[in-house]
């Protein structure tokens, strides 16, 4: 799972300047940490089958030089990395959430499987989706 990184005290996130933020992560998609908040918004939009118009999305097409559609299936295959990883350690961290739902490890480790196969039919879409437009 995702651990917080240390930035120099003045640092700003690349994807919204405008404020002071906290807590940082490293990026998949960029060299540069990047915020809580981003971080969560973006882990939300590659959940749309849709372009969302959003500043973030702009920005970050503008950092990266990729459409959104290239961003997604990176993210998206960051998302799946994540899940088998907990899938085949179930890491503490992730019983301990589950935990307060009354799961069992048996039930986490159903879930965390089930993530899996979600997000790996999620990147095969999106890869799909992305290629033409990278070919044509
Ligand atoms: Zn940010």
């Amino acid at each position: 799972m995702k651990q917080p990184i240390a930035v120099p005290q003045d640092y700003r996130c690349p994807l919204c300047v405008n404020h002071v933020d906290e807590v940082f992560y490293a990026s998949i998609l960029i060299d540069q940490p990047i915020c809580e908040g981003c971080q969560e918004e973006l882990f939300l939009f590659e959940h749309h089958k849709e372009r969302p118009a959003d500043q973030l999305i702009e920005k970050m097409e503008q950092l990266t030089g990729l459409t959104w559609d290239d961003c997604r299936v990176v993210l998206l295959r960051d998302t799946l990395e994540t899940w088998r990883t907990i899938e085949h350690e179930l890491p503490q961290e992730y019983l301990d959430s589950v935990a307060e739902l009354g799961w069992t490890q048996d039930r986490a480790a159903l879930e965390a499987q089930s993530k899996v196969l979600w997000y790996a039919q999620l990147v095969e879409q999106a890869e799909t989706e992305s290629l033409p437009k990278k070919t044509g």
